[in-house]
């Protein structure tokens, strides 16, 4: 139409008229529902009916097997940079990466605090203006899986065909952030597909997965899992905290009964509560703020929420340890 311009970004990028003015139809009710996608919920079958009509979709137009899992998440093509080392290797296993321009760059680093990656061949030199010939390739005999990503939207870099692993059980894993849905291509060739939506098959907010299902359930034992890992560091930070106000030998004290004690707000108070003006300003001057308690039933406050590193707690520890007047 006359008011839409020619927006050649490269992602987030243009999204067809008809399909904008379908969302915009769809939005304020969704197909009688009552009310707009965004409000419904997430597992209800309004939405359920709405995903899986996605993944048959995308099953029906890419071809892909029964065996591979196809997955819709959030955090962009960049945390697959994270995701893919951790859940395809250990820390110890090698892996190749070939680097045809600074997408493929940035997977490599990322995946450098994970596993073993290995840049079997790198485009930077030339600046990034080929493929390597797959012929020459010193490909690892042991890696886990080969990376590549399969368009560089920076440098306009594009694999028309793909390599195959140096390791017969090693597997394909490729970025196709740029290129995804472009062209046909053949599933059965990889391992693993990424690709941030924001390109060719939607607005940005989700990342396309597509996965051998046999490769899931293998992630290293430091992968975020979701708010019972967030609950278990919480936790222990809570659980030293509280252990060394329990056994300042009533120096500290925490009035609230051990079994309600809170993970995230510990409430305590000084025996020698003429002490507390000087806590605070002796923490204050270790870097540590904000612990006086609310003022309506005054004491002390150590507020934990999920930021608050291990680290600051233990510091707080120490400090209450070494704080003048104490000693246990
Ligand atoms: N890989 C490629 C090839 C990309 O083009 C981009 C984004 N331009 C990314 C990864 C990063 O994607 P995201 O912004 O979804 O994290």
């Amino acid at each position: 139409s006359q008011d839409r311009i020619f927006n050649f970004a490269a992602g987030p990028a243009t999204l067809p008229e008809n399909v904008l003015l379908k969302a915009q139809a769809e939005l304020y009710n969704w197909r009688g529902s009552g009310m707009s996608v965004m409000e419904m919920s997430h597992r209800g079958k309004d939405f359920r009916s709405i995903i899986e009509k996605a993944e048959a979709d995308l099953r029906a137009l890419l071809n892909i097997p029964e065996d591979y899992a196809v997955l819709f998440l959030q955090g962009g093509a960049t945390t697959q940079f994270a995701s893919v080392p951790l859940n395809l290797c250990q820390p110890d296993d090698a892996v190749d990466y070939l680097v045809t321009g600074s997408w493929g760059d940035k997977a490599f680093k990322e995946a450098k605090k994970y596993c073993k990656p290995k840049v079997v061949w790198n485009g930077k030199s030339e600046n990034y203006v080929r493929v390597p010939s797959f012929d020459g390739l010193e490909l690892s005999p042991n890696a886990k899986y080969l990376h590549l990503c399969a368009n560089e939207t920076i440098y306009g870099v594009e694999f028309k065909n793909y390599p195959v692993p140096g390791n017969p059980n090693g597997v394909l894993v490729a970025d196709m952030s740029s290129n995804f849905c472009s062209k046909p291509f053949d599933v059965t060739k990889f391992g693993l597909i990424y690709a941030g939506a924001q390109k060719n098959v939607g607005p940005s907010g989700v990342c396309i997965v597509i996965v051998r299902k046999y490769l899931i359930g293998n992630a290293q034992e430091i992968t975020p899992g979701g708010l019972k890992e967030v609950e278990k560091k919480n936790e222990r930070k809570a659980g030293v905290l509280y252990n060394a106000i329990d056994e300042s030998k009533g120096f500290y004290r925490c009035p609230v009964e051990k079994s309600v004690r809170s993970l995230m707000n510990v409430p305590f108070t000084l025996e020698k509560s003429e002490l507390e003006g000087e806590f605070l300003k002796e923490a204050e001057k270790e870097k540590m703020v904000q612990l006086k308690g609310h003022r309506s039933v005054g004491g002390m406050r150590a507020s934990i929420y999920n930021a608050m590193s291990l680290a600051g707690v233990e510091k707080l520890v120490s400090f209450h340890e070494g704080f003048p007047g104490k000693a246990y």
